[in-house]
């Protein structure tokens, strides 16, 4: 059995934090790989490492003093090593780095930093190996991760052993140190937990799993105990803020459980996501996953009569669009029409050019373009086993007397999506919420 672990900036912020970390690492000994961040936010109004090293970046590319700076973020972490009894030479890490700053270093390997210290550190303070990101996660020069050979050196290096690895970063062909995107340390845990083979792949950060609904919008929204993958990626793309999809890749291939959990909270199991569930008929489980939206899409109806038994009407539509380059978003479809939903920020600009080319290629009876819509999607693998769904949301919105403007039900019965007026945007949410959650 191994688990591998990666903790957020929250989770790396100060030294009463590491001991949580501590504390959660040492309390299995399975948990033998941990993947950091650099250090976050202590309060709302605190820095976050990386985007500290981003402004000396900046600094130095103006030629304006960084000192200011550079002495918070080597105070910051000289007070985590100081507090928690560590011996770490950080003061001679610091000034090799800066050293190396005024002979010119890349922007990339300045702001991997946050995450060499942290991993540093942490090493120290589990008792663990430290094995530096370069020396396993390589990149192919057109910026692609190289699993292959990231892979073998992982396993090569970890064994059987227990070590802590840097997110964020890793190797260029060329012996440069490349980043990935913002928020990359969860990519990296992921990399790693597919590497080795991991039984789970636990992320740790500072809320207990992903919520049902936006918590903007819902009062104290509820976690999601289980989600399949699939759902996961229509929350996802409906509009929920959850971890990026590179991040879901690596392990998703490899069938390995993603477990999302709490540093301040560890004994909340937080969300599981996996291929599937062995779901008990009795299951005490909501019957809904979650619920997620997004404002502002523009819909395109097109009618035609005899459209619905027409070869190749569709296909030419749909060439139009893309010839202008604007995604469609989702198609419901009736008899002789069709709706495309598409983003109105991405319409706008073409939208001339599209009614103009679908009259020529398409010769249709009407057009109708509607803007102000927001889609909001309720997704849950039960749906399909249980009739009545769609009823019981039509009730739900009438009984408030919201407008339905579109609905559709994805193929795989995994979502059921409402278009709505973008005022009611908000209030479908709660309702929604309301009718299956509370
Ligand atoms: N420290 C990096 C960032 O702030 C990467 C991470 O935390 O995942 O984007």
């Amino acid at each position: 059995m191994l688990k591998v672990l990666k903790f957020g900036g929250t989770s790396m912020a100060d030294a009463a934090q590491y001991h949580k970390v501590r504390d959660i690492v040492l309390s299995d000994p399975t948990r033998r790989v941990v993947v950091v961040s650099a250090a976050g936010k202590r309060f709302s109004e605190d820095n976050k490492i990386t985007d500290l090293l981003y402004l000396c970046y900046a600094h130095l590319q103006y030629g304006v003093s960084c000192d200011t700076i550079y002495a918070m973020i080597r105070e910051r972490y000289c007070s985590i090593r100081d507090e928690l009894g560590l011996k770490t030479d950080l003061e001679g890490e610091f000034d090799a780095l800066r050293e190396k700053m005024e002979h010119g270093i890349s922007r990339e390997e300045l702001v991997s930093r946050g995450e060499y210290f942290s991993a540093l550190l942490m090493a120290e303070y589990l008792g663990f190996e430290f094995i530096d990101a370069t020396r396993w996660l390589y990149f192919h020069y057109d910026g692609t991760v190289d699993q292959e050979k990231s892979y073998a050196a992982l396993r090569e290096l970890v064994g059987e052993g227990c070590a802590v690895i840097p997110g964020f970063y890793g190797l260029m062909p060329d012996g440069k140190i490349r980043t990935l995107t913002r928020g990359g340390s969860d990519i990296t845990g992921a990399l790693a937990a597919a590497a080795l083979d991991a039984d789970v792949y636990e992320n740790w950060t500072d809320v207990s799993g992903i919520l049902m609904a936006d918590p903007r919008i819902v009062d104290n929204p509820k976690p999601i105990e289980r989600a399949t993958y699939s759902e996961l990626r229509q929350l996802s793309y409906s509009g929920a803020q959850v971890l990026h999809e590179m991040t879901v890749f690596p392990v998703r291939e490899k069938n390995i459980p993603l477990n999302i959990r709490n540093t301040n909270d560890p004994s909340h199991p937080g969300t599981l996501v996996s291929e599937e569930f062995v779901e008990p008929r009795s299951s005490q489980q909501r019957f809904i996953t979650g619920i997620a939206g997004k404002r502002d899409f523009s819909v395109v109806t097109i009618s035609k009569k005899g459209m619905a038994g027409a070869v190749g009407t569709l296909r030419s539509i749909v060439e139009v669009f893309e010839n202008n380059t604007v995604p469609i978003c989702y198609t419901p479809t009736g008899i002789d029409v069709l709706s495309l939903v598409v983003p109105t920020e991405k319409l706008t600009p073409h939208l001339y050019s599209i009614t103009d080319e679908l009259r020529s290629e398409v010769h249709p009876d009407s057009i109708k373009v509607s803007d102000n819509i927001a889609i909001i999607a309720v997704v849950g693998r039960k749906m399909a086993f249980r009739a009545g769904t769609s009823g019981k949301i039509f009730a739900a919105l009438g009984a408030q007397g919201i407008n339905i403007r579109m609905i559709s039900q994805g193929p795989d019965e995994l979502n059921i999506l409402v278009g709505v007026d973008n005022k009611d945007y908000a209030e479908t949410i709660r309702v929604l919420y309301n009718a299956f959650v509370k």
